[in-house]
């Protein structure tokens, strides 16, 4: 599973950095989470394909994160894509892409789903657990876990061979099935099954304070994507603008106990001192990455 950064800056756009996106690419599915402004553009220097976008994920409805969704829609569209694209965000969005479409005369060629999220809420897409929570920004928004399923252990061949039982169709049966007959005997396929492999989990936070609906969302997971608008300096004007600084999203990451921690939404006046932003953050909680537009990051599974 790639973790592919489309969009990394806060508010605006600068030269290093676009507004919010953020795209998670896996075998079985490509989504994006937000989608500001450009962010079509940077998907032409990236290896996401608009037609394999099947669901995206609004954290919440400031422009430097939704700005680029009618844009992006159209185009995946037009380059032909016709499956069924889910999109997820907070009341309001319904009517602003719809209003969107109808006055600028977009027709698709698929169908929209648009689904409105509240706190608290879960539901599944392709196979994932989607858990949501409420955070805290002066503005409705929002964060998302994900959960993969639990997988099946490995074929356990050298046992199934102990009892002459040959390669073919059978072994798919037991992957799939709770028990298998063979010999006239039945028998419980979990016995001749490896050890069950955890699912693994990420947690994308919008823009926040630091708050415990953050920390629950991100308990445990493999990955947390965290905004990092400000460093320590501007701790204050992080609060009251309802942003995080880098040492803050480093002590949520600690506090949930989740193996790597990536920093993104940085504001542009760290241009040529972000490195400051890393450190702050790493002197609290070590696996962390800085993540510039068109960096990725990779995990098993
Ligand atoms: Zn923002
Ligand atoms: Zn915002």
């Amino acid at each position: 599973m790639e973790f592919y950064f489309l969009g990394t800056g806060a508010g605006m756009p600068s030269k290093k950095r676009n507004v919010s996106s953020l795209a998670v690419i896996h075998p079985k599915m490509t989504w994006l989470f937000d989608c500001g402004e450009a962010t079509q553009h940077q998907i032409l220097h990236s290896p996401v394909r608009p037609r394999k976008v099947s669901a995206i994920f609004i954290t919440h409805l400031h422009g430097d994160h939704i700005f680029g969704l009618p844009g992006f829609i159209s185009t995946r569209s037009a380059l032909e894509g016709t499956t069924k694209l889910t999109v997820y965000g907070p009341r309001g969005l319904k009517r602003w892409l719809e209003t969107t479409f109808e006055v600028t005369g977009t027709r698709l060629r698929f169908g929209i789903e648009i689904i409105e999220i509240e706190d608290g809420m879960s539901f599944e897409q392709e196979g994932f657990t989607v858990h949501v929570k409420a955070l805290e920004h002066r503005f409705p928004a929002f964060g998302y876990r994900v959960e993969a399923k639990e997988e099946k252990g490995v074929l356990q061949v050298e046992r199934l061979k102990e009892l002459g039982i040959p390669s073919g169709p059978l072994y798919r049966d037991i992957k799939e099935k709770e028990e298998f007959e063979w010999g006239g005997e039945v028998y419980q396929s979990i016995d001749f099954l490896g050890p069950a492999k955890t699912g693994k989990i990420f947690t994308i936070l919008g823009d926040t304070v630091p708050c415990d609906a953050g920390i629950e969302l991100a308990r445990g997971a493999d990955v947390l994507v965290h905004e990092a608008t400000f460093s320590d300096e501007e701790e204050l004007h992080a609060y009251r603008f309802g942003h995080a600084t880098a040492r803050q999203a480093a002590l949520v990451a600690k506090e949930a106990g989740v193996s790597h921690l990536l920093l993104n939404h940085v504001s542009a006046r760290y241009v040529d001192r972000e490195d400051v932003l890393l450190t702050e953050a790493r002197e609290v909680f070590e696996a962390t990455d800085l993540m510039a537009d068109h960096s990725s990051y990779r995990i098993k599974g």
